[in-house]
């Protein structure tokens, strides 16, 4: 009798067999109802053989085999099982979950038509600029696989090569995958392409939609009725029967690496897919990450430069760099900040603050005993919201009500120290009361509503002062904006971690880049006590290549990324003390001959080293060659797997981690 071999979504590296009467070869990429324990569950057909290696007395009959889709294609089970080998992830979790969760359920619900939506009017594509013309120029959509990095100073009109090339895809008879940061997929850019293609079939796919919209929509992206996907990370994994065009907009953002669960780069799956298939990948920034960087300075990738912004009349703003050591600070804000709102009031045009830090203040201290709010989950201080009178942990999630008097010796003097933008926006309503005060984090925007109201709000000049955090700084045209202070930068600087500067920069120069963006000139304020530290020199010459060159060199020298490869195992315990012990047995056991080059480090809490009452500990694997750490990880993940871990205890592999 034919053998279902099933993947299910389960962190098991293997397929589970089931015996079907009338399966064929036909049915590999169906969705199947199989028995499982005591229940059942969804899983999807991997391969249809005629004998097992398990006993046939021994396996279970497959129920129903689910006919309502076609079957998954051979290019998405190559890339699922890419994404499993490279990320050492599951077969089974990776192909159930690029599926949306209707198609997982035991009894789907029924599923309504879409109402049609007004179409609206094309909007006719500007005239190209001359340096948008040469980078559309320098890509063949008929050439097969390229890589091609955009990097445009912010305003310098990206989205329009992106849309050009879509046209181009469709023209062709292609579907085009354009994939956003969260954050970033904002109305704005779904409202232009739909408006530039309102015959194509635009679809979303995205965390915030309804489980009934994102099942429709993904099944319009997988029957080729929809030509242009528009998601977040998730949407590199649906399979696309037309695909000829991926655009990864923002490419640096942090958004485009999962991590938890299944911990993926999409970018990397992105160039991985677009190799896979023999179309052409084009990754826009303003700020590439150092990753996408380098490949371009070494030829790996294609480079195209935007220098200049789109609009004749935008210039980029003047950078200052304001010195803050001998000035007197009030609230944190310097002087001639305040003194450059004010002239924005007066002007009626709009000013943002940005302070990439929420809350009232980070922490709540009494000065006679020296207690601080601790959360008793985690290795962190409770932030205090004055806003909703909540002391809170932005790690847990838990929190309490603020006490009236110091907890351990009653003083009923105890105060909030150092600023988060409520403070920030409280101050900075008192200090211009006419003003009206808007703050955008994510306190004040929990949903992709609130978010279209607030940029309503900013777009009809309904907000004269914005106080935010990163929320704002990304990829919106403000035209009114003319001014931009930042607070807070300087933490950044000399962190431990040694990505910090390249977020930073990163955030700073999208900051900066909300200002000035149509006629009106724009000034941007840095705030620091380290005024000669060269990052700013390069964000004041808006100088993305001499910052990334410095920053490579010193990346270099350091060993570090991308100058080397890495993966991180950790393990997390009720105490610390297994978890380390834990990593030492599994780095005993990594098998690293001589010549493969992998080292592994010694076991280190994490920088978090206590999370939701776990204790968390982690191992470096680290190799000057991506083969050889790839060579090395399975059978080091076999080898983990059989260590006898205390029940508590979990752990997990990341490659090409992010975060330490
Ligand atoms: P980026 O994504 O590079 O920050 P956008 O694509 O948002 O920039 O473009 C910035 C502004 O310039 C937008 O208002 C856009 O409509 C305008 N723009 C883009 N291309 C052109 C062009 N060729 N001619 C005139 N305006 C343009
Ligand atoms: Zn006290
Ligand atoms: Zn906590």
């Amino acid at each position: 009798m034919p053998v279902l071999s099933v993947a299910l979504d389960l962190p098991l590296h293997r397929l589970f067999d089931y015996l079907a009467e009338s399966a064929s070869t036909a049915d590999i990429g169906l969705r199947v109802r199989v028995p499982f324990g005591r229940g059942e569950r969804i899983g999807i057909i991997v391969d249809v053989a005629s004998e097992s290696e398990w006993p046939q007395e021994q396996l279970k009959a497959a129920g129903d085999i689910l006919r309502d889709l076609p079957p998954l294609p051979a290019d998405f089970f190559c890339l699922c099982e890419f994404a499993s080998t490279y990320y050492q992830a599951a077969l089974g979790e990776v192909l159930l979950q690029a599926l949306p969760v209707g198609l997982k359920r035991l009894d789907p619900p029924d599923r309504r038509k879409a109402r049609a939506v007004r179409k609206p009017d094309p909007v006719p594509p500007p005239a190209l600029t001359e340096e948008q013309a040469g980078a559309l120029a320098a890509i063949d959509l008929t050439a097969g696989f390229s890589v091609h990095l955009l990097h445009g100073v912010t305003g310098s009109g990206k989205t329009e090569v992106y849309l050009r090339l879509v046209e181009q895809a469709l023209a062709a008879g292609q579907q085009a995958l354009l994939l956003v940061p969260e954050i970033n997929l904002t109305p704005q850019l779904e409202t232009r392409v739909r408006a530039r293609f309102p015959e194509a079939g635009v679809v979303s796919l995205h965390s915030e939609l309804a489980e009934a919209a994102r099942e429709r929509n993904w099944r319009a992206a997988f029957a080729g009725e929809a030509n242009i996907i528009l998601g977040t990370r998730l949407s590199v994994f649906t399979p696309l029967p037309r695909l000829g065009l991926i655009v990864i907009d923002e490419e640096h953002d942090s958004s485009f690496k999962q991590q938890d669960g299944m911990r993926y780069s999409a970018r990397d799956i992105g160039v991985f897919r677009a190799h896979q298939l023999g179309i052409p990948i084009l990754l826009g920034s303003a700020t590439p990450s150092l990753e996408s960087w380098a490949n371009a300075q070494t030829g790996r990738y294609g480079l195209l430069a935007l220098r200049q912004r789109a609009n004749p009349e935008a210039r980029l703003p003047l950078v200052h760099i304001l010195d803050t050591r001998k000035k007197a600070l009030q609230e944190g804000v310097s002087p001639a900040l305040v003194a450059a709102i004010q002239e924005r009031l007066a002007r009626r045009e709009q000013s943002l603050v940005f302070l990439n830090r929420r809350g009232y203040a980070p922490v709540l201290a009494c000065p006679a005993c020296g207690w601080v709010s601790r959360c008793t989950r985690c290795a962190a201080n409770m932030v205090l919201h004055l806003a909703d009178r909540r002391l809170r942990c932005h790690h847990c999630g838990c929190e309490h009500r603020i006490p009236k008097s110091c907890p351990t010796c009653g003083n009923q003097d105890i105060h909030p120290f150092g600023r988060g933008t409520q403070r920030l926006e409280t101050w900075l309503q008192a200090q211009f009361p006419a003003a009206r005060v808007l703050r955008v984090d994510r306190d004040s925007v929990k949903s992709r509503k609130q978010w279209e109201a607030m940029l309503e709000l900013i777009h009809t000049g309904q907000a004269d002062i914005l106080v935010g955090t990163q929320m704002l700084a990304k990829g919106h045209d403000f035209p009114r904006l003319t001014l931009v202070g930042a607070l807070g930068a300087d933490a950044a600087l000399y962190a431990a971690d040694w990505r910090a500067p390249e977020r930073l920069f990163a955030q700073l120069m999208q900051v900066a880049g909300r200002a000035g963006r149509a006629e009106l000139k724009g000034e941007v304020l840095i705030q620091t006590e380290y005024p000669d530290h060269p990052l700013f020199a390069a964000l004041a010459a808006h100088d993305y290549p001499g910052f990334a060159a410095r920053q490579l060199k010193e990346r270099e020298e350091a060993g570090f990324p991308p100058y080397a490869f890495q993966a991180v195992l950790r393990a997390e315990a009720p105490e610390m003390a297994n978890a380390i012990a834990f990593l030492k047995a599994a780095a005993s056991l990594a098998v690293v001959s001589e010549n493969e080059n992998v080292m592994i480090y010694d076991p280190v809490p994490m920088k978090l080293a206590r999370l939701a009452n776990l204790e968390r500990g982690q191992l470096l694997a680290e190799s000057y060659s991506r083969p050889a750490l790839q060579h090395f990880l399975p059978c080091w993940r076999e080898a983990i797997e059989s260590i006898k871990a205390p029940s508590k205890l979990r752990w997990h592999i990341e490659v090409d981690p992010l975060e330490f």
